[in-house]
């Protein structure tokens, strides 16, 4: 027999890391066309559509641009483009992302100021409060915190950061990374109040990896302004001025954006508000499924849970990597691994993007017969109290 990496696999194979997602059919055909002229004159319509769906996607009447980029090149812009050399940013560790956005930031030459975190709960408004209110100097010239924490489950209350901020006084910005909550969970960047959204192609907007996103904000445009990091891929004065009438200063990622323009009509057709009750659906239904294994969901606080994905905690002396090897070998089924601090502790059941009941179903199922044949301590009947809730909410 070959091994197993060459194997022939019958059926999909089910992707349930919490990004990348899977690609739906409709995507990967608009993505199949002849890529264009970016300079010529078909593009600029095709560019406008992108930018304009992208704000309702966001929902803000400012300005989007998109790079040719992972989410961590967005996270880069959203610095760069606000910030100068030394100023004070506020992060909050709520897990593995939030800590690979510190690093990053400290490697552009920020001072971060870390608010510890225990990896179960999102960024705790008070906290930052308090920290604000003790900047007497006004050193911190931006909060910036994740929305949903991918390594972990768990969502951040980005509403009550935004009340926060403004109940301390300080005019910090308020900067937020959805790279894995955007058009899987609700998300209103000006009713809100957020400066910067950070933003990627690979999650909740079913594309392939490859493009980001910032939205922003009128004070984040007037920081810009003045703001002196070293800038130049990254430089939103360069993006916005071509993008006015569809175009990009450089290269674009022309046939994802034949995808992006997709992903926007399948999220319209289907209905913003009606993505997001999916998501929380199936986010229900899974923690019901682990509870009924015996398992602990490493998200502490039911009103930070995430309908994204699903962090399960392992038994003691359990190995998480063990148990995602056996159904991927068993079952043709990718789940996402404990990162940093957790690795190994937890495995990660990602039930967002292109996703629906059956396909929530055959998940569970892939992992509860894995954890049989893994010999992890565990009880039945996860799947069908899943099952159950969604037959109930059908
Ligand atoms: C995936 C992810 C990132 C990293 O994005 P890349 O596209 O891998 O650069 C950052 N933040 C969050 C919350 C993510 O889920």
């Amino acid at each position: 027999m070959a091994p197993a990496a060459n194997r022939h696999r019958a059926g999909r194979h089910f992707l349930q890391i919490p990004g990348p997602s899977n690609v739906p059919d409709r995507i990967l055909r608009a993505i199949d066309r002849p890529t264009i002229d970016h300079r010529g004159p078909e593009f600029g319509q095709l560019g406008r559509a992108v930018l304009d769906g992208m704000k309702r996607i966001f929902k803000t009447a400012g300005a989007v641009v998109i790079y040719p980029a992972s989410g961590t090149g967005a996270w880069e812009a959203a610095l760069v483009n606000t910030l100068s050399p030394g100023d004070a940013v506020l992060m909050a560790e709520t897990g593995q992302f939030a800590t690979l956005w510190r690093e990053l930031a400290g490697r552009l030459g920020l001072q971060v100021e870390f608010i510890p975190g225990d990896w179960r709960h999102g960024a705790d408004p008070e906290a930052i409060a308090a920290r604000l209110r003790a900047d007497a100097g006004r050193r911190i010239k931006a909060v910036a915190v994740v929305h949903n924490e991918t390594s972990t489950g768990v969502v951040s209350r980005v509403p009550e950061i935004r009340r926060a901020i403004d109940a301390a006084g300080h005019d910090a910005l308020l900067m937020v990374d959805t790279i894995s909550s955007l058009a899987s969970l609700d998300y209103r960047h000006d009713e809100w109040g957020v400066d910067v959204t950070v933003a990627g192609s690979q999650k909740g907007l079913m594309l392939p990896p490859g493009l980001s996103f910032n939205a922003i904000g009128a004070r984040a445009l007037a920081a810009h302004k003045t703001a002196k990091m070293p800038r130049s891929y990254w430089d939103w004065a360069a993006m916005l001025g071509p993008n006015a009438t569809g175009y990009f200063p450089y290269t674009p990622g022309t046939n994802l954006l034949y995808g992006l323009a997709e992903a926007i009509a399948m999220l319209e057709e289907e209905g913003l508000d009606a993505v997001f009750r999916r998501h929380a659906r199936h986010g229900e239904a899974t923690r019901r499924a682990v509870r009924a294994w015996g398992l602990d969901i490493l998200a502490a606080d039911p009103a930070e849970y995430s309908g994204v994905l699903t962090a399960v905690v392992m038994p003691d002396g359990h190995d998480a990597d063990a148990l995602r090897a056996v159904i991927l070998d068993h079952f043709d089924m990718s789940l996402g691994a404990g990162l940093g601090k957790v690795k190994g502790r937890i495995f990660r059941i990602g039930h967002l993007g292109d996703f629906n009941d059956l396909m929530l179903m055959g998940t569970l199922a892939g992992v509860e017969m894995g954890l049989t044949l893994a010999k992890v301590p565990s009880r039945a009947g996860g799947v069908a109290a899943a099952m159950a809730y969604l037959t109930e909410t059908a």
